[in-house]
């Protein structure tokens, strides 16, 4: 196949290969791509429920499954649906290669169970393109350098796709779910959350962190370094998609979100804390916020699904509760549901606390933590109250024509 056509990236996750329909259907948009003239990369994720049931069953065995094999377990999903893709697209009569992360370069750090991807080096990817073949990736894992199967952490697979499209200087990323894009709010929420169009990946890395879905942190973390442009779109065809680039344009609005992600905890300090670094180094949960003055430490955290596989979470917060600052005092400590808004205008519109607090007056306390970071302005409720709380901020902030 000439070198010189374009290479695509389609990334599809779990929901869209959960049967053998929906692996028919990616497949005929595997090849409608190739046939319209594109190199096609695809990226899968497990099948369905796949990467769940696996965590279910190594449970089912012991309660601390081993960390090294039960990547060795998880990636085994990706595998399956990868193999299953390439038969499927080989039977529309295309040429078709199914290979794992390691076959495709994907070199991580030693961190099993979240690893961070350091260098790709897709040689194979590249020669089977060359050689006419649709390449199917398998997702959310990678190989370190001891050799040893990594997976890259829950929702991993949009990261391979990220990191794959940057490494082969792909034309485009395109990320296919069951939704059309990323919304203003969860439109299984807020009723008249809508679509956005255009975002900066500053944007979407900070509503990312403040619990946006569609688009996992990672990636978008991935995509900003290396200024990949990336598509989300629905796999069913539906028109529509939120692209999400360096450089959107800059007549969009100055709040696009308002969001909400449970299960955190914010810590605060009255000095500095000594201990804090090392602390956070043998944990890999990293802060949402953290914030080191000579009068205060804060520091944000979440707990992520994939904390589900070996609660990093509650132990670091176990052992935070009880470390002293300089003064040898422990820190408050707050949990609950972050729920933000999140846009460019936060940091540079002057007086967005006003609004925020009048929409949520019903709901704050003297208490009650708030704090702006980056493009984030949010505060710490009790879960029951985190879905009100967002419409609210979305009827204030994002309403009506605004
Ligand atoms: N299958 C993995 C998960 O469920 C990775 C992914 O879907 O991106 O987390
Ligand atoms: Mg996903």
């Amino acid at each position: 196949m000439p070198t010189h056509l374009p290479i695509i990236v389609q990334k599809f996750g779990g929901s869209s290969v959960a049967d053998v329909a929906g692996i028919r259907r990616v497949a005929a948009h595997a090849v409608a791509t190739r046939r319209a003239g594109k190199r096609v990369v695809v990226v899968v994720s497990a099948m369905g429920k796949t990467t769940d049931q696996l965590v279910q069953l190594a449970h089912e065995v012991t309660p601390t499954p081993d960390r090294r094999e039960l990547d060795m377990l998880l990636t085994a999903g990706e595998r399956i649906a990868m193999a299953i893709l390439a038969m499927a697209i080989r039977d529309l009569g295309e040429p078709a290669t199914s290979m794992t992360g390691s076959q495709c370069g994907i070199i991580t750090n030693d961190a099993p169970g979240g690893a961070r991807i350091v260098e790709v080096r897709p040689f194979r990817v590249q020669d089977a393109l060359d050689a006419g073949q649709i390449v199917i990736v398998a997702g959310f894992q990678g190989v370190s350098w001891k050799k040893e199967v990594t997976t890259l952490g829950r929702g991993g697979s949009d990261t391979t796709a990220v990191a794959l499209a940057a490494a082969l200087s792909a034309e485009a990323c395109e990320i296919y779910s069951d939704v059309d894009g990323v919304y203003s709010a969860d439109p299984r929420k807020v009723a008249d959350a809508r679509r956005l169009n255009d975002l900066g990946h500053d944007e979407m890395l900070a509503m990312a962190r403040a619990g946006a879905k569609v688009l996992g942190a990672d990636a978008v973390a991935w995509a900003r370094l290396n200024d990949v442009a990336l598509y989300a779109r629905a796999t069913d065809g539906r028109p529509g998609e939120t692209i999400v680039r360096l450089n959107p344009p800059a007549d969009r609005a100055w709040i696009a979100a308002a969001t909400q992600r449970p299960n955190c905890v914010l810590l605060d300090w009255r000095g500095d804390v000594p201990e804090l670094p090392q602390v956070l180094q043998a944990f890999a949960v990293p802060p949402i916020f953290s914030l080191h003055l000579p009068h205060q430490t804060l520091l944000l955290l979440g707990r992520d699904v994939a904390d589900a596989v070996d609660s990093q979470y509650a132990r670091l917060v176990e052992r935070l509760r009880q470390l002293p600052d300089a003064h040898g005092a422990a820190p408050t400590l707050v949990e609950g549901t972050l729920v933000s808004i999140v846009g460019p205008g936060v940091g540079r519109e002057c007086d967005l606390l006003t609004p925020f607090r009048r929409a949520l007056a019903p709901l704050l306390t003297p208490q009650t933590p708030v704090l702006a970071h980056g493009l984030t302005l949010s505060c710490l409720l009790a879960p029951a109250q985190a879905d009100a709380a967002v419409a609210a901020l979305h009827a204030e902030f994002l309403g009506g024509g605004a």
